[in-house]
């Protein structure tokens, strides 16, 4: 058997965004699971909208998802350039030859006349396609336009029975009825190719085996099938993945909060977390565990387990599955990266042992590191504002918390254990227990109701600075 050959390959007009990864990601596995490449392409003929800085930004996230190429810019290999902007020559020549052997030809048509053209079509009711003028130039006509200077593109001649039928590998059979496309452009007037045909030229020349690509490209397909026909070559086998949509079941897009890798990176996801989300973006393995490690979902991948059903963005869930890797990792492992989200405040406070702790606390309950500026409320090390409920609770627990100054005041053993016994003993000697016993201290030590164990909460934060809270809440507390 042939080879396993798969390619991504991204635009560099725009970040790496979460479409863009979960394709990588299934050609990845699959090229991983079946034992062949995995091959980076960049697809960089736009030169206006494309920049090295975008390429870079999108090798980087994908190096930090974890998905490696064998062949591609940086590393080279043996179906180089791996850069579309490096193969230009590739393409000329083969739109020349297309154009020597009738199955292309040089079109003149500006592009007002080939709006003009588009509207007088609509309002006769006809498909908006070209209508072949140029083709049916004959040699003199287009050298007398050659010396007029105009400009000139090259189009495909889709031949007369255009019907097309794909075994898609999701989908089954695809059926492209004829007349679906016109004659269209492969080379562009500006001497670079569109992306139709610098796509299939680069699919053929590069042996890809297998073409996964989002289902937005299904009425691509049939025209690289088409210029695959007139290369004399055997298409690729393709499958076309469902789309990813929003919650409010539209196309996902930047109005549904971060769907950029990098951004994803910054707010301090794991990269695991990240790739375990996008394999069941329209994936799911027999069985219902969830959390499986990139090894695992290599073992477990297979494309006919894909379901062509529009697949649902949904960030609680990547947030799920974010706190369970930062948990089940090990938030140590996660620490610098965590970092740099602790208030100054904190990391002043605390030596990075004591951090270390706290974010350990922290992670079993964290859906993603912008959230730990407000859940590491309760380790700030100044005085808590006491506000609302927690005003409340404090207010109506002046005995207790005079008491509970004297008690901790008095503690030689500083840790959550011994800590834990006094509050205990505490509650025994003034007679009260469970809530109130325990919220209006906490809304003294920390300002909140709710919060990680008190008596852990109490140890990280130490005597001085706990003694200190408690001291303020009374003096507010004489307050009404
Ligand atoms: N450059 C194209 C894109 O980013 C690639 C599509 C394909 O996989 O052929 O959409």
């Amino acid at each position: 058997m042939k080879e396993v050959r798969v390619r991504f390959a991204p635009s560099p007009t725009g970040h790496l965004h979460v479409g863009g990864a979960r394709t990588a990601l299934f050609n990845w596995l699959f090229a991983r699971h079946e034992g062949g490449r995995f091959i980076l392409r960049i697809e960089d003929t736009d030169v206006e909208r494309s920049s090295g800085e975008l390429e870079s930004g999108i090798l980087d996230d994908l190096m930090w998802l974890g998905l490696a190429w064998d062949e591609g810019p940086d590393r080279g290999g043996a179906f180089g350039p791996y850069r579309q902007s490096e193969r230009v020559a590739l393409y000329r020549a083969g739109a020349e030859r297309l154009v020597a052997e009738g199955r292309a030809y040089p079109c003149f048509c500006t592009d007002e006349e080939l709006e003009s053209k588009k509207e007088e079509r609509r309002r006769a009711n006809l498909p908006p396609q070209y209508d072949g003028t140029c083709r049916r130039l004959s040699g003199d006509e287009r050298a007398r336009r050659r010396a007029e200077g105009r400009a000139e593109s090259v189009r495909f001649i889709v031949p007369p029975d255009s019907e097309r039928r794909l075994d898609d590998l999701l989908r089954g059979e695809v059926v492209f009825p004829s007349g679906m496309v016109g004659d269209f452009v492969i080379m562009r007037s500006n001497g670079l190719p569109t992306y139709n045909f610098a796509a299939a030229t680069d699919d053929a020349a590069m042996e890809i085996t297998h073409v996964i690509r989002g289902e937005e490209h299904l009425s691509n397909t049939v025209r690289q099938i088409m210029i695959y026909e007139a290369l004399g070559l055997e298409p690729p086998r393709f499958a076309h993945i469902p789309l990813i949509l929003g919650l409010d079941r539209s196309k996902l897009s930047k109005r549904h909060g971060a769907p950029n890798v990098g951004d994803f990176h910054a707010r301090g996801y794991p990269a695991e977390a990240i790739i375990n989300y996008l394999a069941f973006l329209g994936w799911s393995p027999p069985g219902d565990r969830e959390m499986l490690s990139l090894g695992e979902l290599v073992e477990k991948f297979r494309l006919d387990r894909v379901s062509p059903s529009p697949s649902i963005f949904d960030e609680v869930k990547l947030n799920w599955f974010s706190s369970q890797y930062v948990k089940s990792l090990g938030a140590r492992r996660y620490l610098d990266d965590a970092l740099p989200h602790f208030p100054q405040d904190v990391k002043d406070a605390y030596p990075r042992e004591r951090l270390a702790e706290i974010f350990e606390i922290l992670a079993e309950n964290l859906p993603s590191f912008s959230r730990i500026e407000e859940e590491i409320a309760p380790f700030r090390p100044g005085i808590p504002a006491l506000a609302g409920d927690a005003r409340e609770a404090v207010a109506g627990a002046r005995e207790l918390l005079s008491a509970s100054l004297v008690s901790l005041g008095e503690c030689e053993e500083w840790s959550a254990a011994s800590l834990g016994g006094r509050i205990k003993e505490l509650g025994t000697r003034l007679g009260v227990k469970g809530k109130a016993l325990y919220m209006p201290l906490r809304a003294a030590v920390t300002g909140s109701l709710h919060g990680p164990d008190l008596s852990r909460v109490m140890e990280i934060r130490g005597k001085e600075s706990v003694l200190r809270a408690i001291r303020s809440a009374l003096a507010g507390a004489e307050t009404p």
